[in-house]
């Protein structure tokens, strides 16, 4: 069976932990850091480099370095997000035959489940070496506003790398676990999470060992590479207006910008101003040109900025109040995620919040050492710890006129089960199709489908005369079964709602032979 790790699976960096005598100890990368970049690439010998070292070289090999694969994950190639993504990426992204978000290289096509799949195949090695024993068994970090589609593809994208992935926690629920495990303490957090392509934010109370998540929001498109992009956007205006070309479309130079950007972005972290030089960085008609900017300040890069720190707040307001509290009720704010240490991130979170937040916490590590916390819940090491999740979205059925009507609403704890009753519209109408949504906008096409199926030979009758009740059941791993049964003659039709990652089983086991072979 093999050890457990927990594994945080961040658009940015991945944090490995394993529980070691009943503390979480956090595994180095090859390199001897306590993260490792995720970011995969192909080399002309046509071999996998992973981590740090598939970073160093993406500057000579811009199209073929894959990062921030967490963005595409479970997604469709016509998302709107995943168009402006594109336009910033030197890799190629396309559509896979079933429209999911792919990326092209040379090499071939890759769902983003393969590409993650290379990073966990990474950690489970790494894994292994440092403990001396074979890993069989991953808790692995979500965002906690993934859809189930997300959630699924990560999962899918364990079992191509040989782990069973035993639960998807979500990542500030298991920031909380990390925290709050020590502090044994009863308390409502605030666990405001900000990594590297996702914020998400959480209510969470814990009591006598019971963490009951009482509300979650966020946004799955919103992180430290949209501020790079910012920065990367102003720092190609100030060039084309200086030098008169657009260097907008050359993969490499848009490599070195990306990597002086984050660099810079970081450093304002604890500085007010820095420089940025990179020599080279095109020819124009006199000979080479260089891209500096000797003063780079602070305030600037707050500006440009200030849009997507000022995104942060609704989503916290909504949290607050769909856990029914206030800002004052809160006992510590927890902050996650590399991009929390930006001070004007900082600020926000005092503005929303109005406190001091918990500066006890390493926001790159918490969310690792939680999942492995949870690991350790599971094989019963630690015990009288119970994990109360929600469903972030809420779960409904198509009505007249594309309308969804929810039956289970948003921040709904689960394991749950709700009923609805619905009557039929038509005269004679034999038959009711029962289809699936997922999402919080009242017209079907604007949320996620899930699923349908067909409840037949329904009682001949007037409009309106025949109920069909319907029964969303949710079991704690989020797996969702509907009933639809007909009142007056008992009649059912139900099906299991099994997320789909846009992998077919058969494809995830030939993908996970595939690699167990090649490794
Ligand atoms: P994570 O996904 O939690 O690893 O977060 C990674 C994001 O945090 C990346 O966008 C980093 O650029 C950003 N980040 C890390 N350290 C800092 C820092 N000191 N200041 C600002 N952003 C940072």
């Amino acid at each position: 069976m093999g050890r457990m790790i927990g594994i945080d699976l961040g658009t940015t960096n991945c944090c490995i932990a394993v529980l070691q005598d009943g503390d979480a100890q956090v595994i180095n990368s090859r390199q001897g850091e306590r993260t490792m970049p995720s970011v995969v690439a192909f080399s002309d010998e046509g071999t996998e480099i992973v981590g740090t070292t598939a970073q160093r070289q993406a500057v000579t090999n811009p199209n073929r370095t894959i990062f921030g694969v967490k963005r595409l994950i479970g997604r469709k190639f016509g998302d709107e997000e995943i168009e402006t993504w594109s336009e910033h990426v030197p890799y190629e992204i396309c559509a896979a035959p079933n429209g999911d978000a792919w990326v092209r290289t040379r090499d071939g096509d890759y769902s983003p489940q393969e590409i993650s799949a290379v990073i966990l195949q990474e950690i489970k090695a790494i894994a292994e070496d440092f403990l001396g024993e074979e890993i069989g068994e991953a808790v692995i970090t979500v965002p906690a506003y993934f859809n189930d589609s997300q959630r699924q593809a990560t999962k899918d994208a364990g079992t191509i790398a040989g782990l069973r992935v035993k639960n998807i926690v979500n990542e500030p629920t298991a920031a909380a676990l990390g925290y709050g495990i020590d502090k044994n303490r009863d308390q409502t957090l605030a666990i405001f999470d900000l990594g590297g392509g996702t914020f998400d934010i959480t209510i969470l109370k814990t009591e006598g060992g019971v963490f009951e998540v009482l509300a979650t929001h966020g946004d799955t498109f919103l992180g430290g590479d949209d501020f790079d992009r910012l920065l990367i956007e102003y720092l190609l205006d100030q060039f084309e207006g200086e030098c008169g070309e657009d260097i907008s479309d050359d993969p490499v130079a848009l490599q070195r910008l990306k990597e002086s950007a984050e660099t810079a972005k970081r450093e304002l972290s604890s500085t007010s101003t820095t420089s940025i030089n990179l020599p080279f960085i095109a020819t124009g008609p006199d000979g080479p040109l260089h891209l500096r900017v000797d003063v780079l300040e602070r305030t600037k890069v707050e500006r440009l900025c200030e849009q997507l720190i000022d995104r942060l707040e609704a989503p916290c307001k909504q949290a607050l109040a769909d856990a029914g509290i206030v800002a004052s009720d809160l006992d510590q704010v927890l902050l996650v995620g590399g991009m929390t240490r930006m001070p004007a991130v900082q600020a926000k979170v005092e503005e929303i919040f109005g406190k001091i937040t918990a500066k006890d916490v390493n926001p790159d590590e918490i969310v690792a050492v939680g999942a492995a916390t949870q690991c350790a819940i599971m094989t019963g090491e630690v015990q009288d710890v119970v994990l109360l999740d929600v469903t972030p979205h809420s779960l409904g059925v198509r009505v007249t006129e594309g309308r969804m009507s929810r039956v289970i609403e948003k921040n709904t704890t689960i394991p749950t089960s709700e009923k609805k009753l619905f009557a039929t519209t038509r005269d004679q109408q034999d038959h009711v199709e029962i289809s699936v949504y997922q999402g919080e906008d009242e017209l079907v096409d604007n949320n996620s489908y899930l699923g349908r199926f067909v409840l037949g030979d329904l009682p001949q009758a007037a409009a309106g005369k025949v109920n069909v009740e319907v029964t969303f059941l949710m079991d704690a791993d989020g797996v969702l079964n509907v009933k639809a049964r007909e009142v007056t003659t008992g009649r059912e039709a139900s099906v299991k709602i099994a997320p789909s990652s846009g992998l077919s089983k058969d494809e995830v086991r030939n993908l996970s032979n595939r690699r167990r072979k090649a490794s």
